[in-house]
């Protein structure tokens, strides 16, 4: 496999080209971000690690029944992926109050949800990505009612997956951040990433995060506590 020219830097990733125009290669950066982009750094070791946690999420997922874009890791920082028509998408799942989500509505963090909420939001970086519903998707012709159906059943499914699989390494699964893109079959499936960059995960025992909120509220480094779910991830497999 041939990397080609660059397709796309984004605050977290880099995309190439391959010389399979249905390919594509991802090189995971170093750099952290927060508040979409006020506040960044790069933090050593950050990109091998949500690498290697996708693609052991993406590979359970798949084993699993969800397909994603995933095909193979290839170095301890880059994956290939299938080169899909991205939704403009951030498809988010609560399982436990927390965030944004907490904030608005006023419910304590950790309270347990009655069942799992599903909030989209609209990933425009310009608009600082606002949350919006089913009719401001079709208004916007960002998915059609079918599509939007469709990404509601597999991020449930993928809900319970991940429910499963990060109990399995004692920790709770809070929420996260989900992305779809579209083959030229029109095939939805999952795509992006899965990591503590896009997860709440609170460790079972001490309620810990082990995720980006150690970066986002300054409590400490990022590093060990991302390698943490990474051995726990390897453990199972
Ligand atoms: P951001 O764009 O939010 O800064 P990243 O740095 O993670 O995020 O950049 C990755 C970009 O690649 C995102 O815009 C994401 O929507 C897009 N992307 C993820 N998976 C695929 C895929 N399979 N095909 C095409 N684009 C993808
Ligand atoms: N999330 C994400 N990317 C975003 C916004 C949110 O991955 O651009 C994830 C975040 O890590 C958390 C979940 O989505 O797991 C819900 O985030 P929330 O709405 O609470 O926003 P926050 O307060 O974290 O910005």
């Amino acid at each position: 496999m041939e990397k080609k020219e660059l397709l796309y830097e984004g605050k977290a990733k880099k995309l190439f080209k391959t010389n399979e125009e249905e390919k594509l290669w991802v090189t995971y950066l170093n750099q952290a971000t927060a508040l979409n982009g006020v506040k960044k750094d790069t933090i050593a070791g950050k990109g091998q690690l949500n690498n290697q946690i996708t693609s052991l999420i993406f590979s359970y997922l798949k084993q699993a029944g969800i397909n994603s874009h995933f095909i193979q890791q290839i170095s301890e920082t880059d994956q290939l992926i299938e080169a899909v028509k991205m939704f403009p998408l951030e498809v988010v799942i609560r399982n436990v109050a927390a965030g944004s989500f907490s904030k608005r509505l006023g419910i304590s963090e950790g309270t347990a949800l009655d069942f799992p909420i599903l909030e989209f939001y609209f990933k425009e970086d310009k608009l600082d990505d606002p949350m919006i519903n089913e009719d401001h998707i079709a208004y916007l012709k960002i998915a059609t009612k079918s599509e939007v159906q469709q990404i509601k059943e597999l991020a449930h499914r993928i809900n319970l997956a991940l429910i499963q699989l990060f109990k399995d390494i004692g920790i709770r699964l809070v929420d996260f951040k989900l992305e779809f893109g579209k083959r030229q079959d029109g095939t939805i499936i999952l795509a992006d990433e899965i990591s503590p960059d896009t997860c709440r995960l609170w460790d079972l025992a001490t309620n810990e995060h082990l995720d980006k909120d150690i970066y986002r509220l300054d409590l400490g480094d990022l590093v060990p506590v991302y390698e943490e779910v990474l051995t726990r991830l390897k453990k199972l497999n």
